[in-house]
């Protein structure tokens, strides 16, 4: 792609001008072509500061999703490796899971900007207004049925991971896998299996993140914040993808290696409502105890009056008591 090609060269020459006459030459396209390709990468976010004398200069790239931008940052193997970016889609699960019907491989990662129809669990709907980072992730992992619900919990300790080192944010995570800032739901995520009985053949794994949207761009009625909110700036969403996916490509690779203790450590380490009097739901049921962790097969467990009992994440919904943190 030409466009690309001449974001290559410019950042290959971070201080210096590229002149046109040398673009034209390299790519063997037009002066008049590249004219219009570099107003294309400006409207797309790049900064890109043009001189008649001394041809062109890259200042900045786009915080906003751009494959381009993306690849430069991604130091994964194989998570995000194959990329769809798209302006809209109904939702990325669903792209997903159609790509990964076709043959998509182990980490082709689906992302749009913004989702109409975005779903959470349960048949519910997530709001994903632009400026979020919506992303999905086919994973084919070398893991059983059983171990699916651990994928998602390395998803949630990925993300929280990932708001630590980028920005020294320390968020919560309440079971299963949303991510909160002060009872407030900044992240959540769904996983969907896609496969034979008894072989994770193929895992949806999908991430919605408040990213860069003010609080008011979503319901007023929904317990929830944005990056942007907390942090008082707008971040660049390529390297928050790409830090995502390291992470969590790093705990899918552990998980083959069957390396789960460390994982539910890490997420208990940031677990909200732990040792709490909380509420399980499950369709009409609800069952009261105290949230004592979760297993070693990444069920929740809860202390009732009736001994330990365990729920597997699929199930059930956990509620708060007091109702400070969920
Ligand atoms: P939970 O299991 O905690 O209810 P889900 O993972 O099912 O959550 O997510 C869907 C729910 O999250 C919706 O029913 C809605 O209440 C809430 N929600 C929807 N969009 C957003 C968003 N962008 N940010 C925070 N919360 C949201």
């Amino acid at each position: 792609m030409v466009r690309h090609d001449i974001l290559q060269l410019l950042a290959e020459h971070p201080e210096e001008y590229v002149s046109g006459e040398r673009i034209s030459q390299y790519l063997n396209v037009t002066r008049a072509a590249i004219w219009k390709h570099i107003k294309a990468l400006k409207d797309e976010g790049f900064e890109i500061e043009g001189q008649t004398k001394n041809g062109y200069r890259l200042l900045k790239t786009p915080l906003s999703l751009n494959e381009w931008a993306l690849e430069q940052v991604l130091t994964t193997i194989s998570l995000g490796r194959t990329i769809c970016l798209e302006d809209e889609l109904a939702s990325t699960n669903i792209r997903a899971k159609e790509l990964a019907h076709q043959g998509g491989v182990h980490g082709l990662t689906v992302l749009a900007k913004y989702q109409s129809v975005g779903q959470g669990r349960l048949q519910r709907q997530w709001e994903s207004p632009r400026g979020g980072l919506w992303m999905s992730v086919v994973l084919r992992p070398d893991l059983s049925l059983a171990d699916a619900s651990k994928l998602t919990l390395a998803a949630s300790v990925a993300i929280v991971d990932a708001l630590e080192a980028l920005y020294q944010l320390r968020v919560g995570i309440k079971w299963p896998n949303d991510i909160v800032y002060n009872g407030q739901k900044l992240a959540g995520i769904l996983g969907e299996v896609v496969g034979e009985w008894n072989v994770v053949q193929t895992l949806i794994l999908g991430m919605g993140i408040n990213v860069n949207f003010p609080r008011g761009r979503l319901s007023a009625s929904l317990r929830a914040t944005t990056l942007y909110e907390i942090l008082g700036y707008e971040v660049d969403l390529n390297i928050l993808a790409a830090t995502i996916l390291k992470h969590l490509e790093n705990k899918v690779i552990s998980l083959e290696q069957k390396a789960f203790n460390e994982l539910r450590l890490s997420w208990l380490e940031r677990a909200v409502g732990l040792g709490e009097e909380v509420r399980v739901l499950q369709r009409e049921r609800a069952v009261q105890g105290v949230f004592k962790g979760i297993s070693i097969d990444g069920a929740l467990l809860l202390e009732t009056e009736n001994g330990e009992k365990s729920f597997s994440a699929g199930e059930v919904q956990l509620r708060s008591n007091t109702s400070t943190y969920f």
